[in-house]
């Protein structure tokens, strides 16, 4: 166990949790957070004439500067709180999607794309007649920029990429993608669920319009994450759920609506996800995400050594992915693996990771994946190497 490892109670001793990708393990530091809030501080916000929800509010509000710090986005009203990366996206397509797409255009996703940021474009689709496209990868896994370049036209009114895969851990050159649709006049969303637990964003230095994550990936709660937008383009988006706390006046002769962030957080919101989301970034950034870079990489590559070496295997991803490693034994089903692998206390992802497009390319159903998170170290790697020689024994 590594010195972080203390600070996940949820690990005991000899278990080896390898699907930090799927969701993190929250650290004591967040629960504790989580505790105090609902223990000690808890009221509504944004409502309340008395001390305890002026407090809330306050503190709700301090979750979303993190969270614009975090990101380096210019101002906490670019940040709109979401159940996560999935609402955040079905935002952007519902709103912005539904309000400036119309027959004709055309929308560049990639092949390794999550179904989130595949199947709120297609839902779309049917309403705006847009067109959607899909960008190769390289033979590596990386999403193919070049090949982006050669197919974005003036019709791309909007591209949507993954910052990391969660298959392959391949990791975008955000900057050069942005370059590239804004070349063209299309706006860029980045999924950034699995680059912010490993190498972090900067939105002002990236340059792209729309960036989404998740909370729970990123060592914090579920049912919490953020999407930012460029201020323009959120105060120009019309809000897609109506009710309480997104009005500025309500009348049943006409609505006019709250500014932006506001505008898209209809109803209460997760106060207590906001503030262990806050307590979830402090933690991250008290360690530093160039470390915890580092310390993944070193992981992936240890595991990629390991693996590699056993001859059946078959890794997928290139070899500087960001904490991922994908890999399929022949004649084995990835379920098998993992039923195999969970004997022996290891616990990994088998299975499309809801990335089916991207299974497809890759000419098979399923992967075995292996995930790092802050808190694995040399033995995890040891007893997933052990694990996959078991299962190579087991299967002859
Ligand atoms: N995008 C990527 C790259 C992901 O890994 C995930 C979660 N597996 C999502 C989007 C969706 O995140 P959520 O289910 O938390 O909304």
């Amino acid at each position: 166990m590594n010195a972080w490892a203390k600070d996940f109670p949820a690990i005991p001793e000899g278990w080896h949790y390898l699907d930090t990708a799927a969701t993190a393990q929250k650290p004591r530091q967040v629960i504790d957070a989580i505790e105090r809030a609902y223990a000690r501080d808890y009221a509504t916000v944004h409502r309340g004439v008395y001390r305890r929800s002026a407090d809330m509010t306050i503190a709700y509000e301090a979750a979303r500067a993190r969270v614009a710090r975090f990101l380096n986005a210019a101002s906490a009203d670019e940040v709109v709180f979401v159940r996560g990366a999935t609402e955040a996206i079905n935002l952007v397509a519902q709103s912005w999607g539904v309000a400036n797409l119309k027959a004709g255009d055309r929308i560049l996703v990639s092949q390794l794309e999550h179904h989130s940021n595949i199947v709120p474009w297609q839902i779309i689709q049917d309403r705006t007649g847009v067109e959607i496209d899909v960008c190769p990868l390289t033979e590596d896994g990386k999403i193919d920029l070049d090949a982006a370049e050669a197919m974005l036209t003036e019709a791309h009114k909007l591209v949507a990429f993954a910052h990391v895969s969660n298959v392959l851990g391949s990791v975008l050159d955000a900057k050069r993608a942005t370059e590239l649709a804004h070349r063209v006049g299309a706006k860029i969303l980045i999924d950034g669920c699995q680059a912010v637990p490993r190498i972090g964003a900067d939105v002002q230095a990236i340059g792209c319009d729309f960036y989404v994550f998740s909370g729970h990936k990123l060592y914090g709660p579920t049912g919490i994450g953020a999407l930012w937008a460029k201020g323009d383009i959120l105060n120009a988006m019309p809000p897609w759920q109506g009710g309480g706390s997104m009005i500025d006046r309500v009348t049943f002769a006409k609505t006019t609506w709250a500014p932006a962030p506001q505008r898209f957080e209809a109803g209460t919101p997760n106060i207590v996800g906001a503030l262990g989301l806050h307590a979830a970034i402090d933690y991250v950034e008290g360690i530093g995400l160039p470390l915890i870079h580092a310390h993944e990489a070193a992981l992936v590559k240890a595991a990629r050594e390991a693996l590699g070496a056993i001859n059946s295997v078959k890794l997928f991803g290139p070899a500087d992915s960001a904490g991922i490693v994908s890999f399929a034994i022949e004649g084995v089903h990835p379920h098998d693996i993992g039923t195999i692998l969970d004997e022996g206390g290891v616990a990994i992802r088998a299975g499309h990771h809801c990335a089916q497009p991207l299974m497809e390319h890759l000419d098979i159903p399923a992967t075995a994946r292996a995930s790092f998170g802050i808190h694995n170290d040399e033995a995890d790697v040891a007893a997933l190497a052990k694990g996959i020689e078991r299962v190579t024994r087991i299967f002859g």
